[in-house]
């Protein structure tokens, strides 16, 4: 068993209702426990288009799936909410990304961890620290 942080994100839609659908559905997942969970906090976007304030939190889990098993799960429940493929960057319904994972550092082609926006954004590293 591995911990690990997600980060969540979302900017359109019911914000909020978007965070916590994905957070039963990450419940639901099998190989993961969810050990903590952040506040929701609000925050501005920070590059690409002109778009919607975000809601972010992040959670710690405890899990037993690979980093590639656990992005494929994620990727499928941000499919699952709706999500769209839409520019870099731009607004999104829901969005999961892998923060660390255990002490791994990962350089593929789908997958940087440490993700590479932990120590540049408040609305990442704020969550991260409530739940470390
Ligand atoms: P971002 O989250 O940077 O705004 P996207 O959510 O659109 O961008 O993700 C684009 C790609 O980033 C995904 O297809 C995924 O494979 C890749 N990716 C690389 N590292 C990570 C990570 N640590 N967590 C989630 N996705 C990642
Ligand atoms: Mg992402």
């Amino acid at each position: 068993m591995q911990d690990c942080f997600i980060g969540l994100g979302s900017n359109l839609g019911d914000k909020r209702k978007n965070l916590l659908k994905a957070l039963q559905k990450i419940k639901q997942l099998k190989g993961i426990k969810i050990i903590k969970t952040s506040k929701i906090i609000q925050s501005m976007p920070l590059g690409g288009p002109k778009q919607p304030e975000f809601l972010n939190a992040v959670i710690k889990i405890r899990t037993r799936l690979s980093p590639s098993s656990l992005i494929r799960k994620l990727k499928k429940i941000e499919t699952e909410l709706g999500r769209k493929k839409t520019v870099r960057w731009g607004p999104r319904i829901i969005d999961l990304d892998i923060l660390l994972y255990a002490d791994r550092i990962i350089e593929t082609k789908e997958l940087t961890v440490p993700h590479p926006r932990i120590f540049e954004r408040d609305f990442v590293i704020k969550p991260l620290l409530e739940v470390l």
